[in-house]
């Protein structure tokens, strides 16, 4: 198996092999860029078919905290772990707490978090093997989700001003995709503002409470892509831009919390040809890593969501910059998360 070689390597630099044969604990950890501090990211356990498998994650998932962190203006690096295994099978307290005690032996270099297959509890479980944990229970922020929320509150406003005129949500129809944490939060904000709600979900009891409590109108799952509205906020799976979704898409602003929401890097491109404006997800939902990065012992939480709402100028810059370009939104993110955190080439003499 190539490292250097490999189709996901990105100038990463440092993989980390982990093997713990006393718990069966095989894990990476990959770093891929500390240019602007230290790198924060989660830790997914799964059950990876290969160890090439779970590199390829490694590697991809890694450069992603890049650039996110980036353009969540944290000073913070890219990195990520994934354990090799089934975390409902596998999973056991040494296994985790040998996993802490890997983290702890890069000395800060990385910062471990919550992810697919690794709770809060499991990140509780590494804290008391070392210090370099985010988002734990005790002495952290706990559920990010409603600070996510917030944040994709603020992208949509920054959207709709943009495609739509004024960021003044009163009257506007929003389709939400999946009211689970974040969508149910996000769903209070927008009937806060007088937006009118279109929901989805394959939850009964997620959306009985939106309907109870924002008066939201239910479609079933497949009718959530063509239904008559101005933004379309999908906060449940991935891949939900495709080539069978774009054609019915009715909305003008595509923006949720969803985390890889283009199928593949050319429907970005799709989207800007018909017209639609696209709130790149890793910028969009950055509210829960920003509150985490502010966890510490003078954590101020007024000064953690004034960070959060900085979403909404980020965002701003984007969509101006992909309209001057004329290039997909999603490609505008990147580069300017380049600018950031690519330190400046030395100038030849
Ligand atoms: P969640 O599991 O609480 O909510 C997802 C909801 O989507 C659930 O209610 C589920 O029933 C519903 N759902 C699943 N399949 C569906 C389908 N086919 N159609 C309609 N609804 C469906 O998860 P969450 O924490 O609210 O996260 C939502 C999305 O946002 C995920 O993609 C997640 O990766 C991303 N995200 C979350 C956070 C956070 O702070 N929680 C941060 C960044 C990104």
């Amino acid at each position: 198996m190539s490292v250097f070689e490999h189709h996901e390597f990105d100038g990463h630099e440092q993989v980390v092999f982990c093997h713990d044969p006393a718990s069966g604990l095989k894990a990476i950890i990959a770093i891929h860029n500390t240019a602007r501090g230290p790198a924060l990211g989660g830790c997914r356990m799964w059950p990876y078919a290969s160890d090439e498998e779970a590199l390829t994650d490694a590697l991809r998932l890694s450069r992603g905290m890049t650039y996110k962190s980036a353009l969540a203006d944290l000073a913070m690096g890219g990195g990520k772990s994934v354990i090799i295994g089934d975390p409902r099978k596998n999973k056991s307290d040494a296994l985790v707490r040998a996993m802490g005690r890997f983290v702890d032996s890069l000395g800060g270099r990385y910062t471990v978090a919550e992810d697919v297959g690794i709770s809060v509890a499991d990140v509780d479980l590494m804290g008391e093997e070392t210090a370099f944990v985010g988002g734990a229970s005790k002495g952290g922020v706990g559920d990010p989700s409603p600070t996510t929320a917030y944040g994709v509150y603020m992208g949509i406003k920054a959207a709709a001003r943009h495609r739509l005129g004024s960021g003044a949500l009163k009257g506007l129809r929003i389709a939400v995709q999946g009211v689970g944490h974040v969508g149910y939060y996000l769903c209070r904000h927008l009937s806060d503002e007088g937006a009118e709600l279109i929901v989805t979900d394959i939850a009964r009891d997620s959306l009985d409470r939106v309907v109870k409590e924002f008066d939201a109108k239910v479609v079933a799952p497949q009718a959530i892509y063509g239904v008559e509205a101005d933004i379309f906020a999908p906060c449940a799976l991935g891949a939900v831009i495709n080539d069978e979704t774009l054609p019915i898409l009715k909305a003008k602003v595509v923006a949720g919390s969803a985390n890889n929401q283009l199928a593949e890097a050319r429907h970005g491109e799709a989207l800007r040809q018909r017209g639609i404006l696209y709130a790149p997800d890793y910028v969009i939902n950055a509210g829960g890593i920003i509150i985490i990065s502010h966890e510490g012992p003078d954590y101020d939480e007024a000064k953690a969501f004034t960070h959060v709402a900085r979403i909404h100028d980020t965002l701003l810059e984007i969509f101006r910059r992909a309209e001057t370009k004329r290039i997909a939104t999603s490609e505008a993110a990147d580069r300017l998360a380049e600018e950031r955190f690519r330190p400046t080439r030395p100038q030849a003499a």
